[in-house]
């Protein structure tokens, strides 16, 4: 058993950490703050940047989908900036992942390489007010009028549609055949009739992500992902049940930057004439705090590592990383707080912005009682 990184991934971790540490981690707090109509701008510069840096496709640049490189560039560009991951693993890893997974070579080549270097960006849509996890339920449907797709219905929450230049849209185009076999994924431009991009949406944390509603009024598709019918239940699956790897690195990325500022509070603040950090009661909430981004650590790249080989259990230990890293998250959040106490709860501080980012992980796709749901089921069949 061999817990190295390679030199390679090592390399790849220092050199994303020294550049995020320069050129994004600065802007977090801005960013945070800034107006939800100004976000977007700040978002594409923040992308553009890793692009050129060659940081932004980490882990799409192979023949396959590479989850370690994922997960270890994720966890240092989220620890610089949540939100400014969530985009990039929007537009790159779940929009660029399913073109690069399930298009044809000529799509791929139309699309990834703009993604991968922040020129164009990417969304996906398939959440409604109706289906968020219930997936099966939503009620957007695709109707094939002569060579054309038409879509109809309502995408009321997709990360980076205020500044998308292509979106993959979940639609019905056989409800009767249920979801299985009945829904597909459309590619849709940005210029496409009938597609209207709502205002953008307020969010309690993660605010420098652009959010918001998409509608599908007659809106015109040329694109199947993949050109057959049919298949993008299990497509969407796919990337989901791997995008829990890009989750845990996003979560390990906000419990770094939580033990991180907590461990300088601890060592620079003064209380009854000690550092607060030798004070047990505080020093203990370090050590938890440690002991849990490690483990959700350990557990990110554990699944990353079986899903790049193949292991039949790959999916669930992805169901074990998220459900324990994001929950931990919050944990570690909530410590680091408590030890910046009545200074860390001012508007405008980090660890005021980090404890708001901490718990989206927890209730994205897939909430902790979803994974639980998936990760019991697996037991109760592995012993039937
Ligand atoms: C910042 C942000 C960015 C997002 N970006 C995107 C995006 O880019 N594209 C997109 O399509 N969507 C996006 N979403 C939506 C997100 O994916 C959904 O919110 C998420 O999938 C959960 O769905 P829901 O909110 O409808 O909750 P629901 O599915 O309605 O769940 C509500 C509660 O019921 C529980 N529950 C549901 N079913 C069960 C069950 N069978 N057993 C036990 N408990 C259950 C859940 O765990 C949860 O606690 C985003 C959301 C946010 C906040």
């Amino acid at each position: 058993m061999d817990y190295e990184l390679t030199g390679e991934q090592k390399k790849l971790q220092q050199d994303v950490a020294l550049f995020c540490a320069r050129e994004i981690a600065p802007g977090a707090q801005k960013l945070d703050v800034s107006p939800k109509e100004e976000v977007g701008s700040f978002i594409r510069e923040n992308l553009r940047k890793l692009g050129e840096a060659g940081f932004l496709g980490a882990g799409l640049a192979g023949d396959s989908l590479d989850l370690v490189e994922h997960y270890v560039a994720g966890e240092e560009i989220a620890k610089a900036c949540a939100s400014t991951f969530l985009s990039a693993r929007a537009s790159v890893f779940m929009c660029g992942g399913l073109i690069k997974l399930f298009s044809e070579a000529e799509k791929q080549e139309k699309y990834l390489p703009g993604l991968m270097k922040g020129d164009l960006v990417g969304a996906v849509a398939y959440t409604e007010a109706e289906a968020g996890s219930d997936i099966a339920s939503i009620a957007t449907t695709a109707k094939n009028e002569g060579g054309t797709w038409i879509l109809n219905g309502v995408k009321d929450i997709v990360g980076n549609a205020p500044i998308a230049d292509v979106l993959i849209v979940l639609a019905y185009t056989d409800m009767e055949a249920g979801a299985e076999k009945g829904m597909s994924l459309f590619i849709v431009e940005r210029d496409a009739k009938g597609l209207n991009i709502g205002s953008p949406l307020e969010t309690m944390g993660l605010r420098g992500l652009p959010l918001s509603e998409v509608r599908l009024d007659n809106c015109e598709a040329k694109e199947i992902l993949g050109g057959e019918p049919g298949k993008g239940y299990g497509q969407l699956d796919r990337i989901l049940k791997m995008g829990a790897v890009s989750i845990v690195s996003l979560s390990v990325g906000i419990g770094m930057a939580c033990m991180e500022k907590a461990t300088q509070h601890a060592k620079s603040r003064k209380a009854f004439g000690r550092q607060i950090g030798k004070y047990q009661g505080v020093g203990f909430k370090l050590a938890d705090m440690f002991t849990g981004n490690d483990l959700g650590r350990m557990l990110g790249l554990r699944a990353a590592w079986a899903m790049n080989r193949g292991e039949n259990e790959a999916d669930i230990l992805g169901a074990c990383a998220k459900l324990f890293a994001t929950e931990s998250t919050t944990n570690i959040a909530n410590l680091a707080m408590q030890i910046f106490a009545g200074h860390g709860y001012i508007k405008g501080t980090d660890i005021e912005r980090l404890y708001r980012d901490a718990k989206f992980g927890e209730i994205c796709e897939g909430p902790s009682e979803i994974q639980r749901t998936i990760i019991a089921k697996n037991e109760l069949d592995k012993f039937a």
